[in-house]
């Protein structure tokens, strides 16, 4: 049976969230704490929790998944003024939902490296 996450929760309607991309594959949405002006979780609909948990089989989602992001900063107005794409791993990481998903960061100059 597919794992029930929070993002599951979102992709299906029953958790409200401010959708601004969806397609068979993904589902892209604003991040409910913004840290920047455009700021949006893009999700593959199918659960992969971490990157990590990702095999040889999930190629054509990961590559999807960065083309998705592109399409989506067009769609938002900052593929010219540039953005950036994070994806948080476990603990260290800062990963709070395990639920692979692709922070969208834009609309502001971004510090780097991050704190
Ligand atoms: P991560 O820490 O990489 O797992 O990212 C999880 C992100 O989900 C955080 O930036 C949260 O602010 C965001 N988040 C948590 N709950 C919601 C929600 N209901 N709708 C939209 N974003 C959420």
């Amino acid at each position: 049976m597919e794992e029930r996450t929070l993002f599951t929760k979102i992709i299906a309607g029953e958790v409200p969230a401010d959708i601004v991309y969806d397609d068979n594959d993904y589902c892209a949405f604003r991040d409910i704490h913004p840290a920047s002006p455009v700021h949006v979780l893009i999700v593959p609909k199918r659960v992969i929790p971490k990157i990590t948990d990702a095999g040889p089989e999930d190629k054509e989602i990961l590559g999807g998944l960065l083309l998705t992001a592109a399409k989506v900063a067009r769609q938002l107005g900052v593929d010219e003024s540039g953005f950036r794409c994070v994806i948080n791993c476990g603990k260290d990481g800062g990963q709070e939902v395990p639920h692979l998903h692709l922070h969208l960061l834009g609309g502001r100059l971004l510090g780097w490296p991050p704190g």
